[in-house]
């Protein structure tokens, strides 16, 4: 299992409470809570219900199954009979047809990867191979930039086109070998799903994660509000910076911090940079937000992330997102959030030893 920006979900007297940034499961409550969990794209799931309807939870495990391998059969580029794998390795630019689900996934990537300026782009995945990240494996040495330009001429949104008229959705590539990865999105459009299928059995109280997507619903177990901690960037597996209440809302973080690694002394992040071809190596290192959707959450994280901080904090505050960022210091961290994301918390922790601590 790689190492991911989760959320945790943690017990007490206080009520429960999930973290992002946590690469595991975290544990039951020990309420009332019915819990389904397990791993998928990767990384792990988890359904927490507070007091479920009665006969509501007849068949819901494999319904939830089903709904996870779905979205993995559309979304994969790490199996090759996926809807996405057969459209990369299709070697024309005819139009392919494509789901409403993968329709509203391209549509969402799109928006926010123009809006972004082409910081968060779904078409990254040469670079994100070339650079050890995706299916393929972790190069021995580091790219050369004849090979970062080879990989960088076939990144760019514009080669990608979503087509919709009343017959249908088609997906449209211009260059043959462009190659999308909806890596960035596929946790947040699997969380929403998983609500989405919980709704549609009246399942009004809940708390679903994938990977580093959150969505919840009504109260915890103890009838409080669900609680989500952003996970300070530390190798310890439950470390809470700041303690939300999503209030029905989904949440995402995207980090450096979990998933990387070490190449002739240099630390190697799976976020690139579109525009260098390069992983980023600013300060920023954890960049958290709520939208209404965890897909929203889970496009932006990642924009933000490769924007750095401060142009993360300026498109935040134009855009009107609800963002919480973590970056770090000489001597610890220091933490900024948008006035939006401000409604959303609970409580925070002291970010760092010299308290470079910003709000
Ligand atoms: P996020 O910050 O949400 O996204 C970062 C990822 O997005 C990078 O790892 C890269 O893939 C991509 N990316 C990097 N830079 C950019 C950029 N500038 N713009 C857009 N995207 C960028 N992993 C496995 O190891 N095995 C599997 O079998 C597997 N199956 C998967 C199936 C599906 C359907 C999906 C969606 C993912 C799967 N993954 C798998 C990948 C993995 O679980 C994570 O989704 C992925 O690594 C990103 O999650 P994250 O939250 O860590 O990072």
């Amino acid at each position: 299992m790689k190492k991911y920006i989760a959320i945790l979900f943690v017990a007490g007297a206080a009520g429960a409470l999930a973290l992002a940034g946590c690469d595991k499961p975290a544990p039951r409550d020990g309420g009332q809570a019915w819990v389904a969990e397990g791993k998928t794209m990767g990384t792990f799931y988890r359904v927490t219900l507070a007091s479920p309807p009665a006969g509501v939870l007849a068949g819901l495990q494999d319904s939830i199954s089903r709904q996870l391998e779905q979205d993995n059969h559309e979304l994969s580029t790490y199996q090759q009979d996926t809807v996405l794998s057969r459209f990369n390795h299709y070697p024309g630019t005819d139009p392919q047809p494509v789901s409403a689900n993968m329709a509203d996934i391209v549509t969402t990537a799109l928006r926010i990867g123009a809006k972004t300026g082409g910081a968060m782009d779904v078409t990254v995945g040469p670079l994100v191979n070339l650079w050890g990240f995706g299916p393929d494996k972790q190069p021995r040495t580091m790219p050369d930039q004849r090979q970062i330009d080879q990989a960088r001429a076939r990144v760019g949104l514009r080669h990608l086109r979503l087509i919709e008229d009343d017959k249908g959705q088609w997906l449209q590539k211009d260059l043959p070998d462009l190659y999308v990865d909806l890596s960035t999105l596929g946790e947040g459009a699997a969380t929403d799903h998983l609500a989405a299928l919980l709704e549609r059995r009246g399942i009004t109280r809940y708390l679903v994660s994938v990977g580093g997507a959150v969505v919840s619903r009504g109260l915890s177990p103890q009838g409080v509000p669900w609680r989500v901690a952003i996970q300070r960037p530390t190798d310890k597996e439950i470390d809470a910076q700041a303690v939300v209440d999503l209030q029905g809302h989904g949440i995402s973080t995207s980090g450096s911090y979990r998933n990387y690694y070490e190449l002739q002394g240099k630390r190697v992040s799976h976020i690139i940079d579109p525009v260098t071809g390069r992983p980023i190596e600013h300060k920023l290192v954890s960049a958290t937000v709520i939208a209404t959707t965890a897909l929203e959450a889970d496009g932006w994280d990642t924009g933000l992330m490769v924007l750095g901080s401060e142009k993360a904090q300026a498109l935040a505050e134009q855009q009107g997102l609800a963002v919480y960022l973590i970056s770090k210091t000489a001597t610890g961290f220091a933490t900024w959030m948008s006035p939006q994301f401000k409604s959303y918390i609970i409580s925070q922790e002291d970010a760092s030893a010299d308290t470079a601590h910003r709000q």
